[in-house]
């Protein structure tokens, strides 16, 4: 953590909650069902602490996943006990402790990681709710569809499967994939009679497919964005403002930055801005990235550098250079930036380093 001071470099992302609040609203009414709001990776960049506990107040939100159990235990110290919080990731027997102290509620998916749950907690004298996965094709984590589910109840007393979860590996890109998912799970499901509840959806399900599932597991799409296309007036949630903080005119022929992979075709005005790839502003947007300066577009020039970024600002008139500088916002969003990089919007909100202040706007 920085130490706070009062006046923060002039780079600062902007949360806006009424759009978070909006989108979650959106995700429940595309589910028709209760969601689990995922908030891992600090709420994909935006701060879970905030959102999480904005969300229990604000949006009846009353479930949550993390990734580890160190997210888990972050959350708990601003959620009460009534909220539920879910692990979604990998967890061991370092953790045991952990989870029971924070009742934090894990994902198991293998036999071992359950037996040694189960004695753990027939050693504490309690019953502990658990989330069971199945791998239904991701082949990431989870129990094969032959694994006999009667026998898990039966081997583990002391563990209460309190719900039923695959994770969909291609819900924004292919169909046939999907449904093959799906009924793969219903399949199992319905062999074992399973009573607990059940949770299949991420963001791009939820918004092409219609569920019929306990819960959705929104992620993406609570902070603005969905592959491939957002047809739903989701809302991004992120926005991140800089300045110019110093201005330099070239002659035609001058290079820029590290490498001098920029040279000027003319005279030109360039304005540094303090945000670079130690803020999460890739070194990839080198050469193409574009900020806005008074809703006009500056071309990022030459090599983006740690701490620093050169934009063109010949265009520019003398009252725009007081003007803050848009490096993510109305004109240029995440899914724009994500493709200059040849990646998608969730890497680029997750990128945006601690160094950035998060501003909370419109609780
Ligand atoms: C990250 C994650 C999600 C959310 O996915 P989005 O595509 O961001 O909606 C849902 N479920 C699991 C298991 C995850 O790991």
């Amino acid at each position: 953590m920085l130490t706070k001071i009062k006046t923060l470099r002039p780079t600062y992302a902007e949360i806006n909650l009424a759009n978070y609040k909006h989108n979650i609203e959106v995700a429940k009414s595309l589910s028709k069902s209760k969601i689990i709001a995922i908030v891992k990776a600090d709420a994909y960049g935006h701060g879970a602490i905030k959102l999480s506990k904005f969300a229990y107040e604000q949006c009846d939100v009353k479930d949550f996943g993390v990734a580890t159990i160190e997210e888990g235990v972050n959350l708990r110290n601003v959620l009460p006990t009534d909220a539920r919080i879910i692990t979604l990731g990998y967890i061991d027997e370092h953790h045991f402790e952990e989870l029971l102290h924070h009742k934090i509620t894990p994902t198991v998916f293998d036999k071992s990681i359950m037996a040694k749950l189960d004695k753990f907690a027939k050693g504490n004298n309690v019953v502990l709710d658990v989330v069971l996965k199945i791998d239904t094709g991701m082949n990431r984590l989870g129990f094969g569809l032959n694994t006999d589910f009667n026998e898990l109840v039966e081997s583990y007393s002391n563990l209460n499967i309190v719900l039923m979860m695959t994770h969909l590996s291609s819900s924004d890109t292919d169909l046939d994939y999907t449904k093959w998912q799906i009924n793969r799970f219903d399949e199992y499901l319905k062999r074992y009679n399973v009573k607990a509840e059940t949770s299949v959806f991420n963001s791009s399900a939820i918004c092409f497919y219609s569920n019929k599932y306990t819960y959705t597991r929104p992620g993406i799409m609570s902070y603005g964005y969905v592959y491939p296309e957002n047809r739903f007036g989701l809302k991004p949630v992120m926005s991140i403002y800089s300045k110019l903080i110093h201005i330099k005119r070239l002659k035609k022929g001058e290079k820029i930055s590290y490498n001098q992979t920029f040279t000027a075709s003319k005279d030109m005005k360039i304005g540094v801005i303090p945000i670079g790839y130690a803020d999460g502003y890739f070194r990839a947007l080198s050469n193409k990235g574009v900020m806005f300066v008074n809703g006009k577009p500056c071309n990022v020039v030459g090599t983006v550098c740690m701490d620093m970024t050169m934009i063109d600002i010949t265009h520019l008139n003398e009252s725009d250079l007081d003007c803050e500088v848009e490096v993510l916002g109305k004109h240029i969003d995440a899914e724009q930036i994500a493709k200059m990089c040849n990646t998608i919007s969730y890497e680029i909100v997750c990128a945006i380093s601690d160094r950035i202040p998060r501003v909370y706007i419109n609780a």
